[in-house]
């Protein structure tokens, strides 16, 4: 499910928005970078190597360009999007600007206290979505921050009870295959969802995690243990079907198929800047939006190109509308 904050009757004005955003071929997802500021360590991003003084240079509001795109869905990232002590409040007016919109935040989860997510929800966030990669000190090696892994489980836990959502952001990495269905098993027993995404080095080079061809066969046996999981138990695994059952030809290479990121989905950095991906350089400032066309890369299979290449079946209505 989306959001606990999320109603059947909502369902009507929703489809009419997304209607029209495809009909006028705007962004259904608009992602706001808040910071490119971040604490955590990770050796796959070079976020946290942002030089502190751009603090100085991040914009207040994010309303005028919530107004200027009118997206069904808008996530609030980073950089950790929690550095911002104004967070609460750049939500708040992203929430007034617009109507019929979906908010959630990304964080690798380190300072979302369930005060902190308390102030949040009641600014408009609609789902708190954490990065999880492993249930163990691995993620917090992974993260560079110690004790991370258990302070997620026991904070997201608390978020939960109180009646907020909450999903898990999992990478699929070459060494976290093991971990892939114990982690959903988890977030069901928490009544969490998951979203999960596969690994790329095209962030900043860094190969060691990529999925390697000896694994293919594991991989595949993880997928289909995924999928049947969904067919038992849906509103815990949000990933369509398709991106699932797609992860396995994007790794062997096999996937020619044009990425439209900038159709669907678009950045906005927190300098006012405008790109197609997060990993793509910025294009100018997001006033200047004209749209972007697909392009001929293959640099990664994140949930969001792939979920923009899957077809609209009636599953992808029941992972939608299903409790976790
Ligand atoms: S991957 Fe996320 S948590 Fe890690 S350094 Fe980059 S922005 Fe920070
Ligand atoms: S495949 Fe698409 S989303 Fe991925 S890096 Fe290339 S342009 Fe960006």
């Amino acid at each position: 499910m989306l959001s606990a904050k999320f109603r059947p009757w909502d369902l009507l004005p929703f489809s009419v928005k997304y209607a029209r955003l495809r009909l006028r071929r705007r962004p259904v997802l608009v992602h706001f970078e808040v910071t490119m500021r971040c604490n955590a360590r990770c050796p796959f991003c070079d976020y946290w190597k942002t030089d502190p003084a751009m603090k100085a240079q991040e914009l207040a509001s994010f309303a005028d360009a919530a107004r200027a795109f009118d997206p069904m869905m808008i996530a609030f990232t980073g950089g950790e999007p929690l550095l911002r002590g104004d967070l609460e409040a750049i939500v708040a007016a992203v929430d007034g600007a617009i109507r019929h919109k979906w908010m959630t935040l990304l964080t690798h989860g380190a300072m979302l206290s369930v005060e902190r997510a308390r102030a949040l929800w009641a600014a408009g966030i609609g789902q708190f979505g954490i990065s999880l990669d492993y249930l163990d000190a691995r993620h917090d090696r992974a993260r560079g921050i110690p004790g991370l892994a258990g302070k997620i489980l026991a904070n997201a836990e608390r978020i939960r009870s109180e009646g907020m959502t909450v999903r898990f952001n999992t990478v699929i990495k070459d060494d976290n295959l093991d971990d892939i269905l114990p982690l959903v098993e988890r977030a069901a027993a928490m009544r969490v969802g998951v979203n999960f995404s596969v690994y790329t080095d095209f962030k900043n080079g860094n190969g060691a995690h990529r999925i390697r061809p000896e694994q293919q066969a594991q991989l595949r046996e993880v997928i289909a243990a995924l999928l049947a999981f969904k067919r038992r138990r849906r509103g815990i695994i949000s990933n369509s079907d398709h991106y699932l059952a797609e992860i396995p030809r994007w790794i062997a290479g096999e996937m020619t198929e044009p990425c439209r990121s900038g159709q669907d989905t678009v950045h906005i950095d927190p300098y006012g800047g405008i790109r197609r991906c997060p990993d793509f350089p910025v294009d100018g400032h997001w006033r200047e939006y004209d749209g972007y066309a697909p392009i001929a890369c293959d640099k990664c299979f994140y949930a969001c190109r792939g979920e923009a290449q899957a077809p609209l079946r009636l599953n992808r209505f029941q992972d939608l509308i299903a409790s976790p």
